[in-house]
């Protein structure tokens, strides 16, 4: 009952008014032990002097009978010793002087409190005195009527012997007396030493009531803020499920209601910071990152498939229509693809134009039937601004975990997928086929590269590029081949991915630019000037020995550095914008052009290529195929080759194929033009005889127009 009381105090009372209460309590205890210490202790006087007084006043007055009587015996004595009258009356006088002192000290005796005395005895003294007083009387009477001899005779006979027996009475109450006190004071002691123990008793209890008190109220104080504490640190561990506890005590209570409101507006606000983390603000689609963790945690389990998504041509678009409807266009994406993907499959934002699906539990023909469903999806004529706008897109798939399960393994590999769809001009590739051959045999691939280099098995094919406004060849592209001594002669598209992810290409391009650095120069000093452009990956741009090998090569070989020109494609930068631009300004320092390669296939704007130190931008053959036929294309095409002029930058359309897109090319003013339709990539001695004829039909052409061998007779791959 009693406890429960307490419990609900504890429960309820705030810490300042449990501690008043302990403290007041504590004190409380102190004055009480003080009070009573004193208390005993003037009982304790009180009671000594009880204890001393009344005896030892007592003793005295026996003493006192005792002396007094004593005297007066002398006085008699010497009174019978005293045979002249006339000396003998002052001794009367002094005599019952003394009779009368004792007689009084024996009626105080009588009449005192005296509890310890029993009143026989002081009946006995009265009784003595009264003897000897008669026998005293006796003999004084004797002296006086029958002489001194009688009167001795008398005192000898009974007086003295009353004398005596009066004094011993006295004598043995003093001594009584004497031990009475004695006892009284050992009584006393007891009794002190009693109260000593007392006090000692109650000081212990006091200390031990203290003791009990300070630990009851900082329990009552350390178990309550001790829950607190518990709490915040499941908060601080983020566990924000957990029950908070009521609390004991005001101050507690509203401790951990701050606490329960914290929790809470963490919460709200984690959840916000992971709706920006892991959404994309643009679509409101999952962002790249929510999109990793997915594919992580989907890879690590079941099989399924990833199907990455470009967007095709969107720079352009972008470009020419403004970011403003890009956003819009990348939105109404978002919007079409979130429609055809459901739950438990996710669609993500990765950035830029290109989108990822995750299909759970997918394998390669239910894949197919998703691929369309998406294509279908995205071919849907849009209307933005007004503008019909036909979207198509490339895809790359993968397979997990048969294609891999490291989620940035399998991303690169899609993307790879992409590009490979991209240059097939296919809408969709599967990583597991185009890997095939690099899948397999990639170790010995990779050995045999080596011994590829070392056997001279590298051969470069020159593509030419043809200057629109005068009709002439004016550059050639180095493009690689391996001619392997088994397979024949193998494609780059087949090893430079490969020799990229490996690295091998940084053994490959100075090899590379030594061989097409020295035709150049053999060709300058034969009179034939031509710009010798060579491709290099990202892995050779960020080399920082690539500029001093290429500087000490321009010097040994004097080929003026303008003679050269380097073709870097857009992604190439982004794998390290800031150190790719530095050594695209060093570059750009030598005097090296500069040329931005397949542009409009990644998501390079032509304001971010305003920022590099380029001369040249080839666009990408997906837009000149078919230029002259496609009114989307020929407008991307036109609007980047005015915006390229006035941005000071020589337009290079690629693949250009027939001679309607030829002619299509030089009707907007491009500046150069590369394509088969021109001239195939061929083996470098060929290059002086394909030079001469086609150089011969371009004078024979009667309006300067460039002839086209559609379909030549060189030598390509
Ligand atoms: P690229 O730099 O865009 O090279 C142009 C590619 O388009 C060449 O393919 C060329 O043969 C092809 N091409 C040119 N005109 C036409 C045309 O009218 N129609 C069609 N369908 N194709 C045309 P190739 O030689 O197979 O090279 C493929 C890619 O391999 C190159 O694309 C380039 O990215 C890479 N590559 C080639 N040689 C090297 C090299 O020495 N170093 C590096 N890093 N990459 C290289
Ligand atoms: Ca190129
Ligand atoms: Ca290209």
């Amino acid at each position: 009952m009693i406890g429960d009381t307490l419990k609900r105090f504890a429960q309820l009372a705030s810490i300042r008014s449990r501690l008043i209460l302990a403290f007041s309590a504590l004190l409380g205890l102190l004055l009480a032990l003080s009070v009573m210490a004193s208390q005993r202790l003037e009982t304790l006087g009180a009671s000594m002097h009880e204890f001393v007084d009344q005896p030892a006043r007592l003793a005295l007055l026996a003493e006192r009978a005792n002396q007094h009587s004593q005297y007066a015996a002398i006085q008699l004595l010497r009174l019978l010793q005293t045979p002249e009258r006339d000396r003998r009356i002052p001794l009367y006088a002094q005599m019952d002087a003394a009779m009368t002192a004792s007689d009084a000290a024996i009626a105080s005796l009588a009449q005192a409190d005296n509890r310890a005395y029993p009143q026989a005895h002081i009946a006995q003294v009265t009784e003595l005195r009264r003897r000897y007083g008669a026998l005293f009387q006796e003999t004084v009477e004797l002296i006086e009527i029958q002489g001194l001899t009688q009167a001795r005779a008398h005192f000898e006979r009974q007086t003295d012997a009353a004398l005596k027996a009066l004094l011993d009475e006295t004598l043995s109450l003093t001594a009584r007396q004497q031990a009475l006190m004695n006892l009284e004071v050992e009584r006393f002691e007891q009794s002190a030493s009693g109260t000593r123990l007392q006090i000692v008793a109650i000081t212990a209890s006091a200390l031990l009531l203290g003791a009990l008190l300070a630990l009851l109220i900082s329990r009552s104080i350390v178990i309550p803020i001790g829950e607190a504490v518990a709490v915040a640190e499941t908060i601080a561990a983020g566990h924000y499920n957990e029950r908070i506890p009521h609390g004991r005590g005001p101050e507690v209570q509203v401790l951990l209601r701050a606490l329960a409101l914290m929790r809470r507006n963490i919460v709200i606000r984690e959840e916000r910071i992971t709706r920006l983390a892991y959404v994309d603000s643009l679509t409101g689609l999952p962002n790249r990152a929510h999109f990793m963790e997915a594919l992580a945690t989907a890879s690590a389990g079941e099989h399924g498939a990833l199907v990455i998504l470009n967007i095709d041509r969107f720079a352009p678009i972008n470009n020419a229509l403004g970011h403003a409807v890009g956003d819009r266009m990348l939105g109404e994406i978002a919007a079409r693809l979130r429609a055809c993907v459901a739950t438990p499959h996710l669609v993500a934002r990765l950035g830029g134009d290109e989108f990822a699906m995750l299909y759970k539990g997918s394998d390669r023909s239910a894949s197919a039937g998703h691929i369309q469903m998406i294509l279908d999806a995205l071919r849907r004529p849009m209307r933005l601004d007004g503008q019909r706008l036909d979207i198509d897109a490339s895809l790359g798939v993968v397979f997990y975990p048969d294609d891999g399960n490291d989620p940035t393994a399998l991303l690169r590999r899609a993307d790879l997928a992409i590009k490979a769809a991209k240059r097939r001009h296919d809408s969709f590739a599967f990583a597991a086929e185009l890997e095939d051959v690099v899948q397999h045999e990639q170790l010995t691939l990779l050995g045999e590269m080596r011994d590829a280099l070392v056997r001279n098995d590298f051969v470069i094919y020159y593509q030419p590029k043809l200057h629109l406004a005068d009709a002439r060849i004016s550059g050639v592209e180095a493009l690689l081949r391996w001619q392997h001594p088994l397979r024949g002669l193998i494609a780059p598209d087949l090893f430079i991915p490969f020799a990229e992810q490996t690295g091998f290409i940084r053994e490959i391009t100075p090899w590379l630019i030594r061989e097409v650095v020295g035709h150049a120069a053999q060709w300058r000093r034969d009179g034939v000037e031509l710009v010798a452009s060579l491709n290099i990956s990202a892995l050779d741009l960020l080399n920082p020995a690539l500029i001093d090998g290429l500087q000490r090569l321009l010097i040994q070989t004097s080929l003026p550095a303008e003679m050269l020109c380097l073709e870097i494609t857009e992604s190439a930068l982004m794998d390290d914008p800031e150190r790719a631009h530095e050594h695209l300004l060093a570059l750009a320092r030598l005097g090296v052009k500069l040329s931005i390669d397949d542009y409009g296939a990644g998501h390079a704007s032509l304001a971010y290529v305003r920022t590099l130190p380029v001369h040249e931008l080839k666009i990408d053959r997906s837009f000149i195929t078919r230029v002259d036929q496609q009114p989307k294309s020929a407008a991307i095409v036109r609007s980047t080759i005015v915006l390229c002029r006035e941005l000071g930058l020589s337009v290079v359309a690629e693949g250009v194929e027939t001679a309607s897109e030829l002619e299509w090319l030089q009707v907007n003013h491009c500046d150069l033009a590369q394509g088969f339709g021109i001239g195939r990539p061929m083996p470098v001695h060929e290059l002086y005889g394909w030079l001469a004829i086609s150089h011969a039909g371009l004078a024979g052409t009667a309006a300067g127009r460039p002839a086209l061998q559609v379909e030549s007779d060189s030598k390509t791959v």
